[in-house]
């Protein structure tokens, strides 16, 4: 018997929807599939695995922040006592992070950033993204203990979460003296839907020209209910924060829908969210790169397209 334990996610108490991910991808592992969520409000999050089907869910509830030494050593006995063969996370912040520490805790092989899993005569293949998505890699985990594998988001389609299993939580407990501790943790308000999250993203490059040419590509992304993205260029001009960028040294993202707006076409850029499902580039610029990946291409200003797509848009959307 196959023993997968997966890591939720949640904010403040609700658990993230990539927990259907999670489960989706530890089906493909194994038959027993248990469940752990940490930090201040996991006991809120835990309940909602219940709808996934999972029936234990180990929780950490507790007010102290994440710290990655504090939380594995939390889980390292569960890990222990409930013999697990495989632990997966979501490769964010906090799934890489963590992901790596209990690796090295247990001294097991870790596989990040996953887009795919089978198993192929008795034994389970990852598929992954190489050298920035030029070459896919396909791995086996090799050696004993408990495997750890982290999940690119939106790869897996999530489980449906349609049942009414009553969940039952068992405490975790953090060690008494923590390594590092988080004391304070002030979240910062944007307002906006993150863009690893997003099923659309409107992501602007040096083409916006400055801080304020990101204010109509704002202005349509809410209007869509969509993601600001950027390129590099801009977040290194000071034109929008880090927590936008896409690509290699920013966030991989993989939307039903990516517009980019003003942007060449890197492949640093590219790396980040070639596999968005439909890409639409706006560029003046009839040679950008950009127009080699992208399924529509509008060679024109894009301070004159963005407000035309955005009524558009808004128009196909409310019909
Ligand atoms: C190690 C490393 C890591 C990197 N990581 C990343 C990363 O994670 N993400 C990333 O994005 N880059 C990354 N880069 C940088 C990358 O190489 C490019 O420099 C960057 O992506 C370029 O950003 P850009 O397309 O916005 O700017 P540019 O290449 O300058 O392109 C701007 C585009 O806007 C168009 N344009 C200008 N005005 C208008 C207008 N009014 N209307 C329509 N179009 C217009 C131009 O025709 C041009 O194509 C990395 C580089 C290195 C070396």
């Amino acid at each position: 018997m196959t023993k997968v334990l997966i890591i939720g996610e949640h904010r403040q108490g609700e658990l993230k929807a990539n927990a259907g991910e999670l489960v989706a991808a530890a089906r493909v592992l194994g038959d027993t599939i248990r469940a752990a969520v940490l930090g201040p409000g996991a006991s809120q999050a835990a309940a909602a695995f219940g709808a996934y089907g999972v029936d234990t869910v180990r929780v950490l509830d507790t007010d102290v922040a994440y710290s990655s030494d504090g939380f594995a050593a939390a889980l390292a006995p569960v890990i222990a006592e409930c013999e697990v063969n495989y632990i997966v996370l979501m490769q964010s912040f906090f799934g890489r992070d963590l992901g790596a520490r209990l690796a090295a805790r247990l001294g097991t092989p870790f596989i990040n950033d996953v887009t795919a899993l089978a198993v192929e005569d008795g034994q389970v293949v990852a598929t992954k993204p190489l050298y920035a998505g030029k070459v896919i890699g396909k791995l086996a985990f090799t050696g004993k203990g408990p495997k750890v594998i982290t999940l690119r988001p939106k790869n897996f389609t999530p489980a449906a979460a349609d049942q009414a299993a009553t969940v039952e939580t068992k405490p975790l407990e953090l060690p008494a003296e923590l390594k590092c501790q988080v004391t304070h943790v002030e979240p910062k308000a944007t307002g906006m839907i993150d863009v690893k999250e997003a099923d659309i993203i409107v992501s602007g490059g040096r083409g916006v020209g400055g801080p304020d040419g990101f204010e109509p590509l704002r202005d349509f992304a809410q209007a869509i209910g969509a993601a600001l993205g950027a390129s590099r260029a801009a977040v290194d001009a000071g034109w929008i924060a880090h927590s936008h960028q896409v690509g290699q040294t920013g966030k991989v993202v993989n939307p039903q829908l990516y517009i980019a707006c003003g942007i060449s076409g890197a492949i640093q850029h590219l790396a980040g969210m070639q596999t968005s499902k439909v890409i639409v580039a706006i560029n003046n610029n009839p040679d950008a790169p950009i127009f080699k990946l992208a399924d529509y291409g509008i060679v024109d200003d894009l301070f004159q397209v963005v407000p035309e797509l955005k009524k558009l848009m808004v128009e196909a959307l409310a019909g």
